[in-house]
């Protein structure tokens, strides 16, 4: 009676499974493994398990089982590492099988559970591809920024310089209008050279830097240095908890900190001194910053769109700026296997979130 009991659950099961004895013998097949690997069940039994692995690791398994009888686990195959099963006709596929030691007549026999993923793997392959083919079409489209914003830069500097010849040399000859018209170009000149020197540095990012230990509470204060008359002039409270220390990039998560900062500092509401309240967590692996400010907010519809390069919310007479900043804070943050996002309540003020890796 128990013995069919055995045989009735093996014929139910989905997957394919045997029964091997401690010599790595076949004892007992279900109807699926017989199905997949396209051997009759006498076929199968009595013969030893490698008849079902491509013949080049056979040699390579027997050592592993002799090995796995000694010490029996229940233990999962294949779901680190691609395994390979042949059946009768040669023909290969990608599997996994699990192992269960199980005592037949006083001894130990193992039953493997195997699993067909070949389709798993063939689309995990695919995805694999398509990542690469992601990065490789990224690296070219910063390549190319990189490019064009440095060739950009020479032509520029020719207007500029033009521009101040002719503001030096004939400004007496220009009437008040040509005068303005000569301030608006050096104004939009200006703006196009931070622009680029933008462009440039957000290409730059990560690619001369490897990862140090950098002591976060130094990095603000050297930022709060760096931002001192600006703090001050805007009559701003900057409150920071105890930061960690951690593997990271360290003149890039300056620059994070410093545009966090300065973006509190900057998109303040009117008659409201800016209070900025910075802390850190370990949350699992990860250290989760944030930086809230009591500023203008941000409507809920362009919370995460004002990460995306050269996005802004108001005219430039409003606030100044390029719209390059968050992008950067978005690349920092991702080369550090983080995310970035921000929650925010117009007129109350932002909290703007992120997350460095702690395994680094
Ligand atoms: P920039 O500051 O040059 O405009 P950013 O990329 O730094 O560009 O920011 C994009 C937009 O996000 C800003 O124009 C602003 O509208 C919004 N923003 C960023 N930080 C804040 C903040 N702390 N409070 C309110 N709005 C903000």
């Amino acid at each position: 009676m128990g013995e069919e009991i055995f045989r009735a659950l093996f014929n139910a099961a989905p997957d394919p499974m045997l029964l091997v004895d401690g010599s790595g013998k076949i004892v007992l097949t279900n109807i699926r493994a017989e199905q997949i690997f396209g051997y009759s069940k006498n076929e199968l039994k009595g013969q030893t398990v490698e008849l079902l692995i491509p013949s080049r690791y056979a040699t390579m398994h027997t050592g592993h089982r002799n090995d796995y009888i000694k010490k029996p686990v229940i233990r999962e195959m294949g779901a680190r590492r691609e395994l390979l099963a042949q059946r009768k006709d040669g023909s290969e596929f990608y599997v996994e099988i699990s192992l269960s030691p199980v005592a037949v007549d006083g001894s130990t026999h193992i039953a493997a559970a195997i699993r067909d993923v070949s389709e798993k793997i063939k689309l995990n392959q695919q995805v694999n591809r398509s990542i690469t083919e992601i990065e490789r079409k990224n690296s070219e489209l910063e390549q190319f920024a990189y490019v064009a914003s440095h060739d950009l830069r020479e032509p520029l500097r020719t207007i500029r310089s033009f521009v101040d010849l002719l503001m030096q040399d004939y400004s007496e000859s220009f009437d008040e209008t040509g005068i303005q018209s000569m301030r608006f170009i050096i104004d939009a000149t200006d703006r196009m050279k931070d622009l680029i020197r933008e462009l440039l540095d957000y290409g730059r990012i990560g690619q001369n830097s490897v990862p140090e230990e950098v002591d976060c509470n130094e990095t603000l204060f050297i930022v709060r240095e760096d931002l001192e008359e600006n703090i001050t002039s805007s009559k701003s409270t900057i409150n920071a908890g105890k930061l960690p220390v951690l593997m990271g990039y360290k003149t890039e998560l300056r620059l994070l900190f410093q545009n966090l900062i300065s973006n509190a500092i900057k998109f303040s509401r009117k008659g409201v001194s800016p209070v900025i309240d910075i802390k850190a967590e370990k949350i699992d692996d990860y250290w989760q910053f944030e930086f809230r400010d009591n500023g203008i907010g941000i409507p809920e519809e362009h919370q995460a769109d004002i990460f995306q390069i050269f996005k802004r919310l108001h005219p430039r007479n409003e606030f100044e700026g390029t719209g390059i900043g968050l992008a950067h804070c978005l690349k920092i943050v991702e080369l550090h296997e983080g995310k970035i996002w921000v929650e925010s309540e117009p007129d109350v003020g932002s909290t703007f979130m992120f997350t460095i890796n702690s395994h680094r």
